[in-house]
């Protein structure tokens, strides 16, 4: 069993890391917003209250996501382990995850923050709009912006939380994928 929690703001290339790491250590990935936006397009009454929130970028309540991540870590397909994608995102969930898997007697492996310097985000966006690649709700530029502020407001004091606790493993980002990786792997 194998856990991995990631880090990193809208657009420092999470989803790629992600899918690079699922393979190499045959495990899951648990998005909790890639959950969401099933609940969203399902139409259930979670999708309902959700999708007004995600749209504008801002975070679902901690309680939710709890809820949902309880249940799904107790699925079949997470026995041999799981990366966590897009979650913990406040300090509350972070707390609440440490409590979770002590219950469980489950260990933490590796919690990996992907740092990507702020201006070179908000370049990927610029580009991304112009590419005209878009193809998210959330994904248009005051959007992204809401989100990476999110990020820094609600979501850096996780990391310091982590670090404090010298947990944190940090790559650079604002290398090639490729170089990401490579730092990722090194880690292991
Ligand atoms: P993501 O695909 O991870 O960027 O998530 C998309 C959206 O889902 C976020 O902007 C939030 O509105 C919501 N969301 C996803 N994960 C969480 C979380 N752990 N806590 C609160 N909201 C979340």
């Amino acid at each position: 069993m194998i856990i991995i929690i990631l880090f990193g703001p809208p657009g420092a290339g999470k989803g790629t890391q992600a899918k690079i790491l699922i393979e190499k250590h045959d495990i899951i990935q648990i998005s909790t917003g890639d959950m969401l936006r099933e609940e969203v397009n399902s139409g259930s009454s979670l999708g309902k209250t959700a999708k007004s929130i995600m749209d504008k970028g801002d975070l679902i309540s901690d309680d939710i996501i709890m809820s949902i991540i309880e249940e799904r870590i107790k699925k079949p397909d997470c026995q041999k382990g799981f990366i966590l994608d897009g979650f913990p995102r406040t300090l509350n969930q972070a707390i609440a995850l440490d409590y979770l898997v002590e219950n469980k007697t489950l260990n933490i492996d590796q919690i990996i923050e992907i740092k990507v310097d702020e201006e070179l985000l908000f370049e990927r966006i610029e580009q991304r709009k112009t590419e005209g690649d878009l193809v998210r709700n959330d994904d248009n530029t005051e959007v992204l912006k809401n989100r990476i502020l999110i990020y820094k407001n609600d979501t850096m004091p996780v990391l310091e939380y982590y670090r404090d606790l010298k947990r944190l493993k940090t790559v650079d980002g604002m290398q090639s994928i490729e170089r990401v990786s490579e730092d990722i792997k090194k880690l292991f």
